[in-house]
């Protein structure tokens, strides 16, 4: 696999720019974190996922991404899997269907905790693995991006399509090559239902 081209940087990013990149698991982040790495970005990993079902899966998605960052020397934050948190943000919107009210609210969550630790530990810009994924709706993850950052003056939400440039086939490669396990569910125990349910139509 030929190395990846750098990305095209923002006017205010350039090289040695730290990121913190929130990431939900090692198959949609390691093909960006590659492609900052190859524009001489510094990324840090902030997995921060408390929406992950069981937990079990949860300390296997972790894992995977662990060692990855590890592999690339890549600095790797761990956040709480505040579970009640998550299910207290999304109350009320548990029947509501993926790409739905329910989806916003968890991107809200987890990347304003992302936007948190960034403004209190110097991180001048923000970014998420979850746009990479065709299943979800970039400009809803992006809405969620720029408002967790709104209150900010010192951090960025860095809007950067991941798909383009074979940004998605370069992730498959690599993870068929590092061997990663891939989910057949987004993450959270509403959507291993509904995922069940389709199978059963
Ligand atoms: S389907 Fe995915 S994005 Fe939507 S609420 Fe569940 S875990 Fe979060």
């Amino acid at each position: 696999m030929p190395p990846p081209e750098p990305y095209l940087l923002p006017e205010t990013m350039s090289a040695g720019s730290k990121v913190l990149l929130h990431v939900c698991c090692a198959p949609c982040s390691c093909s960006i974190l590659d492609g900052m790495l190859a524009s001489s970005l510094k990324p840090t990993v902030f997995f921060y996922n408390p929406n992950i079902h069981p937990r079990e899966e949860y300390e296997k998605r972790k894992a995977e991404i662990v060692a990855f960052a590890a592999k690339r020397s890549i600095p790797f934050i761990d956040v709480d899997y505040d579970t009640d948190n998550w299910f207290a943000r999304i109350k009320g919107l548990e029947k509501e269907p993926e790409r739905g009210k329910r989806c916003s609210a968890c991107f809200g969550l987890r990347l304003e905790r992302t936007a948190l630790y960034a403004h209190e530990n110097g991180f001048p810009f923000i970014a998420t693995s979850l746009t990479i994924s065709r299943h979800k709706r970039q400009d809803q993850v992006h809405e969620a991006g720029f408002a967790a950052v709104f209150r900010y003056e010192d951090v960025t939400f860095w809007d950067y399509n991941w798909r383009q440039k074979g940004g998605v086939d370069r992730g498959a490669v690599l993870a068929r090559t590092e061997g990663f396990y891939r989910q057949n569910y987004c993450g959270c125990t509403f959507s291993i239902r509904m995922k069940e349910e389709d199978s059963q139509a």
